[in-house]
């Protein structure tokens, strides 16, 4: 995506923190080995059949990268900038990221290349299916459970788990996860990962003495995840100051009220019948308008970064002002980055901890979808803050003990419970 680090380093980036880790907690042989190459990488051809008639094709990808602690978990994208090296980096991140939160899920990730707002909505469906229908042999279950990631939602989900079921000729809700709850999918999904990092933000900021009414947040990106957590965190007093899209940045010094930015966007959504908010944050009236990047300096207690991969690095970082890093997207600063904010002692709470909390309720999807239970919101709201809590005080204990980031800790403690995994399973897998 944009940024200083290409497709081809953003893999390399994520494998050199893996070998740092690996020394670290002195992780060698096997697991090592095992963890530097995806398991099983799949690129397709989705055909699709364009409303005028037209047919064209557009490439895809599926990535399990590790399935030691069970079957693959992550979601799939739909991004024009989609390639075999963002879907594996981002199926490595989403091990490491089961792991650390200790879910019985290896990492997978799928994308297709694709502007999706090009699409009509009819297109968009075709395309959904058609890339079902292309990876649903690697699908399922107990082998590889995609969800809801950049550009698709719960309309989406949908339409893939109708495709799903049509295949395997029976219902099979657990296949995917994010669904519309009507079609199984988890009441609280929808806004879990923004839930999520906020819990983990609230658990920091608590440690640190610190009040969300003297807590100033500039979030990039007002997407599924961005806008979820701005509600929330602006409902327990956080003051909002500034939000992105990528079309432009706003600032009001008072503080912005996310509810009504997202109203006057689904207005016009509603009246256009679109399934994505294609409007900018920039429609907001009485507000400061910003460069888009402009966002990322401020002098903020809170940098919240939610829209897409190396968005910090290493031209950029010594630019950024902020007082702490919340990483809600996946992979939002660089490694470089990352040192350079190390060494400046800014805290960053890592994507590997604070956006798990949709894949924590894509699993109690996953659970209520093979037992047949319907749980409430409240009881899946309790649930998952209670799991990030456990967690969470984990990866920050560590970070105190060992005296390092949290980025560290947290890498520490999932890549240490798949190694630890991988040597119980013993030898049989190395002959398959
Ligand atoms: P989304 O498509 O709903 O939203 C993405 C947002 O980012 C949009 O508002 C878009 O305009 C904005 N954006 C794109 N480029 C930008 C730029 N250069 N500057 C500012 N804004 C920009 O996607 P999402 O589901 O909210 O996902 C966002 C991030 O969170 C991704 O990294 C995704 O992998 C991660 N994530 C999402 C989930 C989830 O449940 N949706 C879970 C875990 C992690």
């Amino acid at each position: 995506m944009s940024g200083q680090t290409d497709h081809a380093n953003l893999f390399d980036d994520a494998r050199s923190r893996l070998e740092e880790v690996c020394q670290a907690i002195d992780i060698q042989g096997d697991a090592r080995e095992r963890l530097m190459q995806p398991s099983l990488s799949l690129q397709v051809s989705v055909p699709v059949r364009m409303d005028d008639g037209r047919l064209k094709v557009f490439p895809g990808w599926r990535v399990q990268y590790n399935t030691t602690l069970g079957p693959a978990k992550g979601g799939i994208r739909f991004h024009p900038d989609v390639n075999q090296e963002e879907v594996t980096t981002l199926s490595f991140w989403m091990a490491v990221k089961c792991a650390v939160v200790d879910l019985p899920y290896g990492g997978g990730k799928g994308g297709v290349k694709v502007d999706p707002k090009q699409l009509s909505k009819l297109e968009l469906e075709r395309l959904a299916r058609g890339y079902v229908r292309a990876i649903a042999d690697i699908m399922g279950p107990d082998r590889d459970i995609p969800a809801p990631d950049v550009n698709t939602n719960a309309t989406v989900m949908g339409w893939m788990a109708d495709e799903f079921d049509h295949l395997a000729r029976g219902k099979v809700p657990s296949a995917i996860t994010g669904k519309p709850p009507e079609l199984g999918g988890s009441l609280g999904r929808v806004a879990a990962t923004g839930r999520g990092a906020l819990h983990v933000l609230d658990l920091w900021a608590a440690r640190e003495k610190r009040k969300p009414e003297e807590t100033t947040v500039a979030i990039q990106g007002f997407g599924n995840a961005a806008y979820h957590f701005a509600r929330l965190a602006h409902d327990q007093g956080y003051r909002i100051v500034a939000v992105s899209d990528s079309k432009g940045a706003i600032y009001s010094e008072e503080g912005l009220d996310p509810d009504a930015i997202m109203e006057q966007k689904q207005r016009n959504m509603r009246l256009h019948e679109m399934v994505y908010c294609d409007d900018s944050v920039c429609i907001a009236e009485n507000v400061e308008k910003l460069d888009r990047d402009e966002l990322l300096t401020l002098e903020v207690d809170v940098l919240a970064l939610a829209a897409l991969e190396n968005q910090v690095h290493e031209d950029n970082v010594d630019r950024v002002k902020a007082g702490a890093l919340l990483e809600i997207a996946n992979g939002p600063v660089s490694s470089r980055a990352d040192e350079r904010l190390e060494e400046r002692g800014v805290p960053v709470l890592p994507d590997v901890l604070a956006n798990t909390g949709g894949v924590i309720v894509s699993y109690y999807e996953w659970v209520q979808n093979r037992s047949g239970e319907r749980w409430p919101e409240e009881e899946i709201n309790r649930r998952l803050a209670e799991h990030l809590e456990r967690q969470s005080e984990l990866v920050f204990e560590r970070a105190e003990q060992e005296e390092i980031s949290y980025r560290r800790a947290a890498y520490r403690q999932g890549i240490e419970r798949i190694a630890h995994a991988i040597e119980l399973r013993g030898n049989c897998q190395d002959s398959e």
